[in-house]
């Protein structure tokens, strides 16, 4: 490990990809499914690519490096990477979950595992009790997600680590809104974080990628045999364009975060927003616990205003970003999470998490921070003359 992490963020990857030694400053690109093998009884390092590559490898011992722990994967996307996971699970097992997690989450473990005889239970992950009453004897995995999306509830890493310690069943982190720089989940205990590195770990919106690490040999062994045997691996290009984008992590992350600061401010003190969902506020409910065990609030906030069509007219007035589903890009992105990340979720269930039909969310950019007020300040007028 280097001495800082932002150093890793340049080296880890690059280091691990002098396998040719021809001094390239950066990680080759092994665009090779198949391995010639020297002999007929001793093989190389690589065969065939599902199982390894050398530029997935590079990648994956720098997330290994950057999260900490004793191994990583690449996947084709968080998805792959979350369902990869779960899928060491077998029949018959329990999980607990935050009731607050991602939509492609919430859809597999309900529609999915099932189907394999593996059954969970929601919980509010803000509510340490309530955890510790959902736990059974069955109970082998707590997924956590903090801070979670699109509410950005907090949960106490610590205390559910030792929930999960106590109950010998292990613990799962989706770590993708505060990326290894601000959250280092596995010197806390947990035993397996997850990322969608399609968020800011890549942080152009251009590729779908997935990674995971487990912090021990065990559990590594059988994520790399679920990898091996589903094959959503990722492909040698995106692996490429990851290692280049995780180099610029912490300047963007924390830029970022510095403007959704001020965004979340001025947000907070205006008339027409009814509440701001971001853990730097400190009137944010999780704000101590989340100091205690991030080193950024993040570069994600929610808002509520008051009605759909109020949301909607300021929607349709905002100029700078985006208007899609995802987060974590260089461009600002604003989402309407009731249609879009939370889609799949019944409208009860949604309404239960605060997922209001005003509600939104923003993803903080690098554009001018002064500009992006401007247009806040632009929008929110607009939306304030339909009251
Ligand atoms: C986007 C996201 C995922 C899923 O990742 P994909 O790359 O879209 O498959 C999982 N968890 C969180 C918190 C996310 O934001």
């Amino acid at each position: 490990m280097s001495s800082h992490i932002e150093t890793a963020l340049i080296h880890g990857a690059v280091r691990e990809g002098f396998a040719d030694k021809k001094g390239a400053v950066n990680v080759p690109m092994y665009l090779s499914s198949t391995f010639h093998q020297e002999s007929i009884d001793e093989f190389g390092e690589y065969d065939y690519a599902r199982s390894g590559n050398p530029t997935r490898a590079a990648l994956e011992k720098a997330i290994a490096e950057l999260e900490g722990g004793h191994r990583g994967f690449a996947f084709a996307t968080g998805m792959a990477a979350v369902s990869a996971c779960f899928m060491i699970l077998s029949a018959g097992d329990h999980i607990v979950i935050t009731e607050d997690v991602y939509g492609g989450t919430y859809r597999f473990v309900t529609k999915i595992l099932p189907r394999f005889g593996i059954t969970h239970t929601f919980v509010d992950f803000t509510d340490i009790e309530a955890i510790k009453a959902a736990v059974k004897p069955e109970t082998k995995l707590i997924y956590l997600e903090t801070p979670s999306n699109p509410t950005l509830g907090i949960t106490d890493i610590r205390a559910v680590v030792d929930i999960a310690k106590a109950n010998g069943a292990m613990t799962f982190l989706d770590n993708t809104f505060m990326t290894p720089l601000h959250q280092r989940s596995l010197d806390m205990g947990v035993d397996v974080v997850i990322h969608s590195a399609t968020k800011f770990l890549s942080g152009h919106s251009d590729i779908l990628a997935g990674l995971v690490v487990a912090k021990d040999e065990a559990l590594a062994d059988r994520i790399y045999f679920i990898q091996n045997s589903f094959g959503s691996v990722l492909g040698v290009q995106d692996c490429y364009t990851l290692i280049q984008n995780i180099k610029t992590t912490a300047v963007r992350f924390n830029e970022e975060s510095r403007v959704a600061m001020r965004i979340a401010e001025y947000l907070d003190a205006h008339p027409l927003v009814e509440k701001v969902y971001y853990p730097g506020l400190k009137t944010h409910p999780g704000y101590e616990i989340h100091a205690s065990q991030s080193t950024s609030a993040g570069a994600v906030l929610s808002f509520t205003l008051p009605s759909y069509d109020v949301a909607k007219v300021f929607v349709e007035a905002m100029k700078i970003p985006v208007f899609a589903v995802s987060l974590g890009g260089v461009e600002s992105i604003l989402s309407y999470p009731a249609k879009m990340s939370h889609a799949a979720m019944e409208p009860e269930e949604r309404a239960k998490r605060g997922i209001t039909d005003g509600l939104l969310r923003f993803s903080v950019g690098l554009e001018n921070e002064d500009d992006l007020l401007e247009d806040f300040k632009q929008a929110l007028e607009k939306a304030s003359t339909i009251l």
